[in-house]
Protein backbone atom coordinates (compact mmCIF):
# COMPACT_ATOMS: atom_id res chain seq x y z
CA UNK A 1 0.00 0.00 0.00
CA UNK A 2 2.12 2.53 -1.17
CA UNK A 3 1.68 6.66 -0.55
CA UNK A 4 -0.96 8.81 -1.91
CA UNK A 5 -0.09 12.21 -3.33
CA UNK A 6 -2.66 14.60 -2.85
CA UNK A 7 -2.16 17.95 -4.87
CA UNK A 8 -4.28 21.12 -4.08
CA UNK A 9 -4.58 19.04 -0.37
CA UNK A 10 -4.26 22.13 1.33
CA UNK A 11 -7.41 24.08 0.00
CA UNK A 12 -11.18 23.35 1.19
CA UNK A 13 -12.06 19.78 -0.38
CA UNK A 14 -8.82 18.47 -0.51
CA UNK A 15 -7.76 18.89 3.42
CA UNK A 16 -11.02 17.07 3.75
CA UNK A 17 -9.43 14.26 2.18
CA UNK A 18 -6.28 14.20 3.43
CA UNK A 19 -7.95 13.61 6.96
CA UNK A 20 -9.89 10.74 5.39
CA UNK A 21 -6.76 9.17 4.40
CA UNK A 22 -4.98 9.36 7.33
CA UNK A 23 -7.95 8.18 9.20
CA UNK A 24 -7.71 4.77 7.21
CA UNK A 25 -3.98 4.64 7.75
CA UNK A 26 -2.44 5.96 4.54
CA UNK A 27 0.86 7.81 3.97
CA UNK A 28 -0.46 11.30 2.31
CA UNK A 29 1.75 13.48 0.82
CA UNK A 30 0.46 17.04 -0.28
CA UNK A 31 1.41 18.92 -2.99
CA UNK A 32 0.10 22.61 -3.19
CA UNK A 33 1.55 25.60 -4.20
CA UNK A 34 -0.64 27.28 -1.12
CA UNK A 35 -2.41 29.88 -3.52
CA UNK A 36 -5.63 29.08 -2.42
CA UNK A 37 -4.78 26.55 0.34
CA UNK A 38 -3.24 27.25 3.64
CA UNK A 39 -0.83 25.32 5.48
CA UNK A 40 -2.68 24.65 8.44
CA UNK A 41 -5.42 23.29 7.39
CA UNK A 42 -3.09 20.15 6.23
CA UNK A 43 -3.09 17.38 8.79
CA UNK A 44 -0.35 17.05 10.89
CA UNK A 45 0.05 13.49 10.00
CA UNK A 46 0.47 14.31 6.20
CA UNK A 47 3.80 15.58 4.55
CA UNK A 48 3.58 19.11 3.34
CA UNK A 49 5.76 19.45 -0.59
CA UNK A 50 4.86 23.14 -1.20
CA UNK A 51 4.81 23.70 -5.10
CA UNK A 52 3.46 23.25 -7.97
CA UNK A 53 1.73 20.22 -9.65
CA UNK A 54 2.73 21.72 -13.37
CA UNK A 55 6.84 21.57 -11.93
CA UNK A 56 7.85 18.69 -13.99
CA UNK A 57 11.48 18.61 -11.33
CA UNK A 58 9.48 19.05 -8.14
CA UNK A 59 7.34 16.29 -9.41
CA UNK A 60 9.84 14.17 -10.41
CA UNK A 61 11.35 14.20 -7.17
CA UNK A 62 8.42 13.71 -5.21
CA UNK A 63 7.05 10.83 -7.37
CA UNK A 64 10.80 9.12 -7.32
CA UNK A 65 11.59 9.85 -3.54
CA UNK A 66 8.17 8.39 -2.40
CA UNK A 67 6.31 5.43 -2.96
CA UNK A 68 3.65 7.13 -4.47
CA UNK A 69 0.79 4.27 -6.01
CA UNK A 70 -2.09 6.57 -6.25
CA UNK A 71 -2.68 10.45 -6.86
CA UNK A 72 -5.83 12.98 -6.12
CA UNK A 73 -5.64 15.27 -8.53
CA UNK A 74 -7.36 18.77 -6.40
CA UNK A 75 -5.07 21.06 -7.56
CA UNK A 76 -6.99 23.51 -9.96
CA UNK A 77 -8.90 26.65 -10.24
CA UNK A 78 -12.48 26.47 -9.95
CA UNK A 79 -14.82 29.31 -10.31
CA UNK A 80 -17.12 29.23 -13.87
CA UNK A 81 -17.23 33.02 -13.85
CA UNK A 82 -13.36 33.69 -13.38
CA UNK A 83 -13.17 30.69 -16.10
CA UNK A 84 -14.82 32.96 -18.55
CA UNK A 85 -13.23 36.02 -17.59
CA UNK A 86 -9.50 34.88 -17.81
CA UNK A 87 -9.80 31.31 -19.64
CA UNK A 88 -5.66 31.35 -19.62
CA UNK A 89 -5.56 30.67 -16.50
CA UNK A 90 -7.90 27.61 -16.59
CA UNK A 91 -6.28 26.05 -20.01
CA UNK A 92 -2.97 26.54 -17.70
CA UNK A 93 -3.37 25.38 -14.51
CA UNK A 94 -6.61 22.86 -15.20
CA UNK A 95 -5.14 21.30 -18.32
CA UNK A 96 -1.44 22.33 -18.77
CA UNK A 97 -0.26 21.41 -15.68
CA UNK A 98 -2.59 18.96 -14.89
CA UNK A 99 -1.20 16.82 -18.08
CA UNK A 100 2.31 17.64 -16.53
CA UNK A 101 1.01 15.63 -14.00
CA UNK A 102 -0.66 12.90 -15.55
CA UNK A 103 2.78 12.25 -17.88
CA UNK A 104 4.63 12.03 -14.33
CA UNK A 105 2.44 9.47 -12.90
CA UNK A 106 2.57 7.46 -16.18
CA UNK A 107 6.64 7.90 -16.07
CA UNK A 108 6.99 6.94 -12.29
CA UNK A 109 4.46 4.38 -12.71
CA UNK A 110 1.50 4.99 -10.67
CA UNK A 111 -1.39 3.27 -10.30
CA UNK A 112 -4.22 5.63 -10.88
CA UNK A 113 -5.41 8.82 -10.37
CA UNK A 114 -8.65 9.96 -8.55
CA UNK A 115 -9.75 13.62 -10.19
CA UNK A 116 -11.44 16.00 -9.12
CA UNK A 117 -14.34 16.94 -12.00
CA UNK A 118 -17.46 18.55 -12.02
CA UNK A 119 -21.02 19.04 -12.70
CA UNK A 120 -20.15 21.68 -14.73
CA UNK A 121 -18.71 19.37 -17.44
CA UNK A 122 -22.20 19.02 -18.19
CA UNK A 123 -23.46 22.47 -19.34
CA UNK A 124 -27.41 22.81 -19.34
CA UNK A 125 -28.40 19.60 -18.72
CA UNK A 126 -31.37 18.01 -21.19
CA UNK A 127 -32.28 15.67 -17.98
CA UNK A 128 -32.66 15.75 -14.85
CA UNK A 129 -31.34 14.26 -12.59
CA UNK A 130 -28.12 14.21 -14.43
CA UNK A 131 -26.57 11.20 -14.92
CA UNK A 132 -22.89 10.00 -16.36
CA UNK A 133 -24.91 9.24 -19.73
CA UNK A 134 -25.56 12.83 -20.39
CA UNK A 135 -23.10 14.18 -22.80
CA UNK A 136 -20.61 16.79 -21.82
CA UNK A 137 -21.44 19.93 -23.19
CA UNK A 138 -19.71 22.54 -21.00
CA UNK A 139 -21.14 26.48 -21.00
CA UNK A 140 -17.54 28.02 -19.53
CA UNK A 141 -14.00 27.31 -19.56
CA UNK A 142 -14.15 26.20 -16.08
CA UNK A 143 -16.24 22.49 -17.41
CA UNK A 144 -14.31 22.97 -20.73
CA UNK A 145 -10.79 22.15 -18.82
CA UNK A 146 -12.35 19.66 -16.71
CA UNK A 147 -13.97 17.44 -19.62
CA UNK A 148 -10.34 17.74 -21.71
CA UNK A 149 -8.82 16.53 -18.67
CA UNK A 150 -11.39 13.34 -18.01
CA UNK A 151 -10.51 12.60 -21.87
CA UNK A 152 -6.75 12.56 -21.28
CA UNK A 153 -7.37 10.20 -18.38
CA UNK A 154 -9.68 7.62 -20.45
CA UNK A 155 -6.84 7.51 -23.38
CA UNK A 156 -4.05 7.51 -21.08
CA UNK A 157 -5.85 4.34 -19.52
CA UNK A 158 -6.27 3.05 -22.60
CA UNK A 159 -2.94 3.16 -24.04
CA UNK A 160 -0.75 3.18 -20.46
CA UNK A 161 -2.74 1.27 -17.65
CA UNK A 162 -2.94 4.22 -15.76
CA UNK A 163 -6.31 3.57 -13.74
CA UNK A 164 -8.93 6.77 -12.77
CA UNK A 165 -12.47 8.04 -11.48
CA UNK A 166 -13.04 10.86 -12.18
CA UNK A 167 -15.38 12.51 -10.00
CA UNK A 168 -17.90 15.21 -10.66
CA UNK A 169 -18.84 17.31 -7.66
CA UNK A 170 -21.83 19.00 -7.55
CA UNK A 171 -21.82 22.06 -5.17
CA UNK A 172 -19.09 21.36 -2.00
CA UNK A 173 -20.83 22.93 1.10
CA UNK A 174 -20.32 22.43 4.71
CA UNK A 175 -17.56 22.11 6.85
CA UNK A 176 -15.62 19.21 9.62
CA UNK A 177 -17.88 18.34 12.10
CA UNK A 178 -15.18 18.34 14.37
CA UNK A 179 -14.63 22.68 13.40
CA UNK A 180 -11.23 22.28 12.37
CA UNK A 181 -11.29 22.52 9.09
CA UNK A 182 -13.50 24.66 6.43
CA UNK A 183 -13.95 27.00 3.68
CA UNK A 184 -11.38 29.95 3.26
CA UNK A 185 -11.06 31.62 0.25
CA UNK A 186 -9.26 34.79 -0.36
CA UNK A 187 -12.22 36.06 -2.50
CA UNK A 188 -15.08 34.12 -1.37
CA UNK A 189 -17.46 33.51 -4.37
CA UNK A 190 -19.51 30.47 -2.80
CA UNK A 191 -23.22 31.37 -2.33
CA UNK A 192 -23.23 29.72 1.79
CA UNK A 193 -19.98 31.14 2.46
CA UNK A 194 -21.09 34.48 1.15
CA UNK A 195 -24.41 34.34 2.65
CA UNK A 196 -22.89 33.47 6.32
CA UNK A 197 -19.55 36.35 5.84
CA UNK A 198 -22.93 38.91 5.14
CA UNK A 199 -23.84 37.89 8.87
CA UNK A 200 -20.93 37.68 10.05
CA UNK A 201 -18.87 40.69 9.15
CA UNK A 202 -21.51 42.84 7.60
CA UNK A 203 -20.94 44.77 4.38
CA UNK A 204 -22.83 44.61 1.48
CA UNK A 205 -25.69 42.33 1.28
CA UNK A 206 -25.12 39.94 -1.43
CA UNK A 207 -26.08 39.82 -5.14
CA UNK A 208 -29.42 37.13 -5.72
CA UNK A 209 -28.01 36.21 -9.71
CA UNK A 210 -31.38 36.57 -11.45
CA UNK A 211 -34.77 35.91 -10.45
CA UNK A 212 -35.65 35.00 -14.39
CA UNK A 213 -34.56 31.27 -14.58
CA UNK A 214 -36.99 28.46 -15.23
CA UNK A 215 -37.72 27.47 -12.00
CA UNK A 216 -40.07 28.00 -9.26
CA UNK A 217 -39.22 30.98 -7.40
CA UNK A 218 -36.87 32.27 -10.61
CA UNK A 219 -33.52 31.52 -9.04
CA UNK A 220 -30.77 28.96 -9.84
CA UNK A 221 -31.17 25.43 -8.45
CA UNK A 222 -28.34 23.21 -7.02
CA UNK A 223 -27.44 19.81 -5.80
CA UNK A 224 -25.69 21.13 -2.25
CA UNK A 225 -22.66 18.46 -1.14
CA UNK A 226 -21.47 18.13 2.43
CA UNK A 227 -17.53 18.34 1.95
CA UNK A 228 -16.99 15.11 4.16
CA UNK A 229 -18.96 13.29 1.89
CA UNK A 230 -17.21 14.38 -1.24
CA UNK A 231 -14.12 13.30 0.79
CA UNK A 232 -15.63 10.21 1.73
CA UNK A 233 -15.97 9.49 -2.34
CA UNK A 234 -12.18 9.73 -2.71
CA UNK A 235 -11.65 7.03 0.00
CA UNK A 236 -14.12 4.90 -1.66
CA UNK A 237 -12.99 5.54 -5.05
CA UNK A 238 -9.21 5.16 -4.32
CA UNK A 239 -10.24 1.60 -2.72
CA UNK A 240 -12.90 -0.06 -5.86
CA UNK A 241 -9.50 1.14 -7.76
CA UNK A 242 -7.51 -0.41 -5.61
CA UNK A 243 -9.30 -3.74 -5.47
CA UNK A 244 -10.05 -3.93 -9.43
CA UNK A 245 -13.28 -3.56 -8.55
CA UNK A 246 -13.33 -0.58 -11.19
CA UNK A 247 -10.78 0.38 -13.38
CA UNK A 248 -11.80 3.75 -15.05
CA UNK A 249 -14.99 5.88 -14.86
CA UNK A 250 -16.71 8.99 -14.00
CA UNK A 251 -19.28 9.22 -10.78
CA UNK A 252 -21.62 11.68 -10.58
CA UNK A 253 -21.24 13.11 -6.93
CA UNK A 254 -24.72 14.77 -5.09
CA UNK A 255 -27.15 14.87 -2.71
CA UNK A 256 -30.32 13.73 -4.33
CA UNK A 257 -31.90 17.30 -4.18
CA UNK A 258 -31.73 20.77 -5.47
CA UNK A 259 -32.17 23.92 -3.79
CA UNK A 260 -32.83 27.61 -5.15
CA UNK A 261 -30.83 30.40 -4.24
CA UNK A 262 -34.07 31.91 -2.38
CA UNK A 263 -34.49 28.41 -0.85
CA UNK A 264 -30.53 28.83 0.48
CA UNK A 265 -31.08 32.19 2.00
CA UNK A 266 -33.91 30.65 3.69
CA UNK A 267 -32.41 27.76 5.27
CA UNK A 268 -29.25 29.99 6.51
CA UNK A 269 -31.97 32.72 7.67
CA UNK A 270 -33.33 29.48 9.85
CA UNK A 271 -30.18 27.49 11.09
CA UNK A 272 -28.32 31.14 12.62
CA UNK A 273 -31.65 32.85 13.25
CA UNK A 274 -30.76 35.95 11.32
CA UNK A 275 -32.02 37.04 7.91
CA UNK A 276 -28.81 37.26 5.61
CA UNK A 277 -28.97 40.45 3.57
CA UNK A 278 -29.46 39.95 0.05
CA UNK A 279 -29.98 41.97 -3.24
CA UNK A 280 -31.45 41.55 -6.82
CA UNK A 281 -28.52 41.20 -9.65
CA UNK A 282 -28.41 40.13 -12.88
CA UNK A 283 -27.82 36.74 -14.07
CA UNK A 284 -24.36 35.49 -13.58
CA UNK A 285 -22.17 34.77 -16.85
CA UNK A 286 -21.86 31.00 -16.95
CA UNK A 287 -24.42 29.57 -14.77
CA UNK A 288 -26.90 27.03 -15.90
CA UNK A 289 -30.47 27.35 -14.40
CA UNK A 290 -30.61 23.45 -12.57
CA UNK A 291 -27.89 21.50 -11.76
CA UNK A 292 -28.92 18.48 -9.35
CA UNK A 293 -27.00 14.92 -9.75
CA UNK A 294 -27.81 11.23 -9.64
CA UNK A 295 -25.85 9.85 -8.25
CA UNK A 296 -26.62 6.25 -8.65
CA UNK A 297 -23.58 5.11 -10.07
CA UNK A 298 -21.65 6.11 -7.22
CA UNK A 299 -24.19 4.40 -4.87
CA UNK A 300 -23.67 1.09 -7.06
CA UNK A 301 -20.12 0.88 -7.81
CA UNK A 302 -18.33 2.98 -4.89
CA UNK A 303 -20.88 2.55 -2.36
CA UNK A 304 -21.41 6.07 -2.07
CA UNK A 305 -23.93 6.80 0.42
CA UNK A 306 -24.00 11.08 2.00
CA UNK A 307 -23.97 11.21 5.65
CA UNK A 308 -25.13 14.78 6.16
CA UNK A 309 -27.89 15.49 3.52
CA UNK A 310 -29.95 17.79 4.97
CA UNK A 311 -29.34 21.40 3.58
CA UNK A 312 -29.42 22.54 7.65
CA UNK A 313 -27.07 20.36 8.98
CA UNK A 314 -24.57 21.26 6.06
CA UNK A 315 -25.43 24.77 6.75
CA UNK A 316 -24.84 24.41 10.27
CA UNK A 317 -21.67 22.84 9.95
CA UNK A 318 -20.23 25.69 7.88
CA UNK A 319 -21.76 28.26 10.39
CA UNK A 320 -19.74 26.72 12.94
CA UNK A 321 -16.77 27.15 10.96
CA UNK A 322 -17.33 30.49 9.98
CA UNK A 323 -18.38 32.05 13.30
CA UNK A 324 -15.37 30.34 15.48
CA UNK A 325 -12.86 31.24 12.51
CA UNK A 326 -14.31 34.74 11.40
CA UNK A 327 -10.87 35.26 9.90
CA UNK A 328 -10.56 32.06 8.40
CA UNK A 329 -6.99 30.26 8.94
CA UNK A 330 -5.91 33.52 9.97
CA UNK A 331 -3.07 33.51 7.28
CA UNK A 332 -3.98 36.64 4.77
CA UNK A 333 -4.80 40.03 5.07
CA UNK A 334 -8.47 40.52 4.27
N1 LIG B 1 -25.04 32.71 -6.27
C1 LIG B 1 -25.70 33.89 -6.01
N2 LIG B 1 -25.04 34.88 -5.35
C2 LIG B 1 -23.75 34.75 -4.93
C3 LIG B 1 -23.07 33.53 -5.19
C4 LIG B 1 -23.75 32.53 -5.87
O1 LIG B 1 -26.87 34.05 -6.37
O2 LIG B 1 -23.21 35.69 -4.35
C5 LIG B 1 -25.73 31.62 -6.98
C6 LIG B 1 -25.07 31.21 -8.27
O3 LIG B 1 -25.55 31.98 -9.35
C7 LIG B 1 -25.47 29.74 -8.35
C8 LIG B 1 -25.58 29.30 -6.91
O4 LIG B 1 -25.71 30.49 -6.14
O5 LIG B 1 -26.73 29.62 -8.95
C9 LIG B 1 -24.38 28.55 -6.42
O6 LIG B 1 -23.23 29.29 -6.77
P1 LIG B 1 -21.80 28.99 -6.19
O7 LIG B 1 -20.89 30.07 -6.68
O8 LIG B 1 -21.91 28.78 -4.71
O9 LIG B 1 -21.41 27.57 -6.81
P2 LIG B 1 -21.33 27.09 -8.35
O10 LIG B 1 -22.71 26.56 -8.68
O11 LIG B 1 -20.89 28.21 -9.20
O12 LIG B 1 -20.31 25.99 -8.28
Amino acid sequence: MGAVLVTGGAGYIGSHIVRRLLEEGRDVIVLDDLSEGHRAAVADGATLVEGDCGDERLLGEVLAGERVSWIVHMAASSLVGESIEDPAKYYDNNVAKGLALLDGARRAGVAGIVFSSSAAVYGDPADLPITEEQPAAPTNPYGETKIAFERALGWYRRAYGTRYASLRYFNAAGAHPSGGIGEDHARETHLIPRLLGALLRGGAPVPIFGEDYPTADGTCIRDYVHVVDLAEAHVLALAALESGRIDAGAFNLGNGEGFSVREVVDTVARVTGSQPPTTRAPRRPGDPAILVASSARAAKRLGYRPSIPRLEDIVATAWRWHREHPEGYGDRAR
